[in-house]
């Protein structure tokens, strides 16, 4: 499979790692320009032999910004992302800090919705790899109940074996979905997991969407909105589940190495 190629502007570049400073729009038109171009290279008049390859979204915060500074893999599977989407306030903080023009906070699970609305309008194909047994398929019936006629064509959790792994991957590319949404974490993170499979998982987009589905199923509460338009919904995830708290060191040594950096 070829290497996908999206055509977008140079990200910024903080702490080395690119962010790209787009609105939710212009995200959007660029996953629906290559899913459309995936979709007209599969037709058998294309004559094309190979699809335009993965488009990996990988949405950034403080604290995989962080980790990427002491993780190769992590750093790796950043820096080759496709998109890069500033999901956390502290990476869109940081950046307008150094001079980058990143117009807007685009959070992941709103921009996981607004593409399972394009994959409905579209008929584009997902499938929801990730969280406890149980829950992506709850989130799956939720994502159905808001676009109707949105196809899931298969779900798994994220709780797998390392002896289970290759199925997992198998399944999914067996299915060749438009649209992959991983809820991944500790100890497989969703970002280097995609990158270290995306020659065989056969999607076109691929996503870690962090705790979306749990928060789909109903299991998870998010910020309210005045809380998420202030930029402290991370305040309510540690409120709500104080064993995050540890996770916030983070915040503060990332913005300070960002402070004092070039
Ligand atoms: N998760 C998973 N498998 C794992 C670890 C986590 O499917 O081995 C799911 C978890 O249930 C949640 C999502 O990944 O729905 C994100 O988890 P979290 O934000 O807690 O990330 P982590 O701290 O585990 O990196």
């Amino acid at each position: 499979m070829s290497e996908a190629m999206i055509p977008k502007p140079a990200p910024f570049r903080l702490l080395g790692l690119p962010v790209d400073g787009l609105t939710m729009k212009e995200f959007l038109e660029l996953i629906e320009g290559h899913l459309a171009q995936e979709r007209k290279e599969q037709l058998p008049e294309s004559g094309s032999s190979s699809p335009p390859g993965l488009c990996h979204i990988v949405t950034i915060n403080p604290e995989i910004a962080w980790l990427a500074q002491s993780n190769q893999l992590m750093e790796q599977a950043i820096q080759q992302a496709h998109l890069i989407v500033p999901d956390g306030i502290g990476v869109v903080l940081a950046a307008r800090l150094k001079g980058g023009k990143v117009p807007q906070r685009v959070a992941g699970f709103d921009l996981m919705q607004e593409m399972l609305k394009l994959a409905a309008d579209q008929s584009y194909t997902v499938f929801f790899l990730g969280a406890a047994p149980g829950i992506a398929e709850a989130a799956a019936a939720t994502a159905v109940e808001n676009n109707p006629g949105l196809q899931v064509v298969g779900t798994n959790h994220g709780y797998f074996k390392a002896e289970e792994e290759e199925g997992v991957i198998q399944k999914i590319a067996a299915l060749k979905v438009d649209m992959l949404f991983c809820a991944l974490g500790n100890p497989r993170p969703a970002e280097t997991w995609i990158f270290n499979h995306k020659q065989e998982l056969q999607a076109g987009v691929a996503m870690g969407v962090g705790g979306s589905f749990d928060v789909m199923a109903g299991k998870v509460l998010r910020a309210p909105l005045w809380m998420q338009k202030i930029g402290l919904e991370w305040l309510y995830r540690v409120w709500r589940e104080p064993k995050r708290i540890r996770r916030l060191a983070a915040i503060p040594k990332f913005m300070w190495k960002v402070f004092i950096s070039q």
